[in-house]
C-alpha cells in the first residue's frame, strides 16, 4: 500500500537526505514531506530548532520522486509575498510548519493566510499552550537532572510534582522562579483557529502538536504535557473536523502517537469516523505507528486514505 509521511524535517534528530530515504526504503515509505521551522525571534531560544528551507530544496532535487518540499516563513517577515513567490518558484509544494509563538487571532496570521490562501497551499501547523520553562542555572549532571525534571522529563509530571513541593515547603522555590522564563505558547486559541478555518474556506489546515491532540479528549488535567487515561468524551478537535471540509490533522509526532495510545477503543472509533480527514506521518520519531494502524483493523479504503489519499488530496 502506498504510504506518505506527511511531517517529516531534515537536521533534526540527525536526520540528513539520504538517512531520511534509507529509514524511509526501511519502513515502507514512499514519500515524504520536508517541512521547515522558521521564527525570526523566538521568545525562549532554548525552545526553538531552525531548521531552514535550502536544505529542504537540495534534499528534494536529489530525490525528486520521493520528498515533498514544504516551507512556511515567519509571518512577520518583510516582504512576505514576494518571498512566498520566490520560494514557490524554487518548488515548494506548500506551506508548513507553521509553529510561531503567536495566536491565530493576531493580524498578522491574518495576512498570511490570506496569502496562503491567494496561493493555493495546505497549511501545517504546531499548536502548544503557554508554559514555564526551567533555564538551566549552572553546568553539571545534577544541575542538568534538575532541568530536566523540571521540563518535559516524565512527561511533565515530575514538573508538576516539584513545583508543588517547592510550593509548599518553600525548598526550591527560590531557585525555581530565579530560572523559570515565560513561553508563551504556539496558536493555541482553538476559537480563534475556528475562526480562521471558518474565513480561509480554500486553505487546507491540517494540525499537529501537544495542545492539538490533547483536544481529542474533553478533560485535560496540568499534570500531563500529553494528556492520558480514557477519553471519556472527545474534545475540541473531533468537533471541528466535523464541522469543517478544510480541516485535516497529522498523526505524526509524540503527541499523535499518545493520543492514538492512550485509550485505543476510543482512538479507533476516532480513526474510522475522520478517516478521511487524518493524514500518516511520523515527525522524525520511530514509533510503531504502521503496526497501530494495522492493530485497529480499519476498512481498506479508511486506511488508505490515512496512509495517502488525503495527503495527495490536500496538496
Ligand atoms: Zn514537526
Amino acid at each position: 500500500m502506498t504510504t506518505i509521511d506527511s511531517h517529516m524535517h531534515i537536521g533534526l534528530d540527525g536526520f540528513n537526505a539520504d538517512s531520511i530515504i534509507r529509514e524511509m526504503d526501511l519502513r515502507g515509505i514512499d514519500q515524504s514531506w520536508l517541512l521547515t521551522w522558521k521564527e525570526l525571534h523566538p521568545p525562549v531560544p532554548e525552545l526553538h530548532m531552525d531548521l531552514p528551507a535550502e536544505p529542504i530544496l537540495e534534499a528534494c532535487d536529489r530525490y525528486p520522486e520521493r520528498l515533498v518540499p514544504f516551507y512556511a516563513p515567519d509571518p512577520a517577515t518583510e516582504n512576505l509575498k514576494d518571498h512566498f513567490n520566490t520560494y514557490l518558484r524554487k518548488g515548494f509544494k506548500g506551506c508548513g510548519e507553521l509553529k510561531v509563538c503567536r495566536k491565530w487571532d493576531d493580524p498578522l496570521i491574518g495576512t498570511y493566510l490570506e496569502l496562503v490562501q491567494q496561493l493555493h497551499m495546505a497549511l501545517v501547523f504546531h499548536m502548544e499552550v503557554p508554559s514555564l520553562y526551567y533555564i538551566q542555572e549552572k553546568e553539571g549532571y545534577v544541575q542538568w537532572i534538575f532541568e530536566r525534571l523540571m521540563n518535559d522529563k516524565y512527561n511533565g509530571v515530575s514538573r508538576y510534582y516539584l513545583t508543588r513541593f517547592a510550593e509548599r515547603t518553600g525548598i526550591w522555590k527560590k531557585k525555581i522562579s530565579r530560572n523559570q522564563v515565560q513561553f508563551p505558547g504556539i496558536l493555541f486559541d482553538f476559537e480563534a483557529l475556528e475562526q480562521r478555518v471558518k474565513e480561509f474556506p480554500e486553505i487546507r489546515f491540517i494540525g499537529h502538536g501537544p495542545d492539538f491532540w490533547n483536544g481529542i479528549g474533553a478533560v485535560r488535567h496540568p499534570k500531563y504535557i500529553h494528556q492520558k487515561g480514557r477519553i471519556a468524551e472527545f474534545g475540541i478537535i473531533d468537533g471541528l473536523l466535523e464541522r469543517y471540509d478544510n480541516f485535516y490533522c497529522d498523526i505524526s509526532g509524540t503527541s499523535g502517537y499518545n493520543a492514538l495510545t492512550r485509550d485505543k477503543d476510543q482512538s479507533r472509533i476516532f480513526l474510522q469516523k475522520h478517516a478521511h480527514k487524518v493524514l500518516f506521518g511520523t515527525d522524525n520519531t520511530r514509533f510503531p505507528l504502521m503496526q497501530l494502524l494495522e492493530s485497529m483493523k480499519l476498512g481498506r479504503e479508511q486506511l488508505e486514505n490515512i496512509l495517502h489519499r488525503n495527503a495527495s488530496r490536500v496538496l
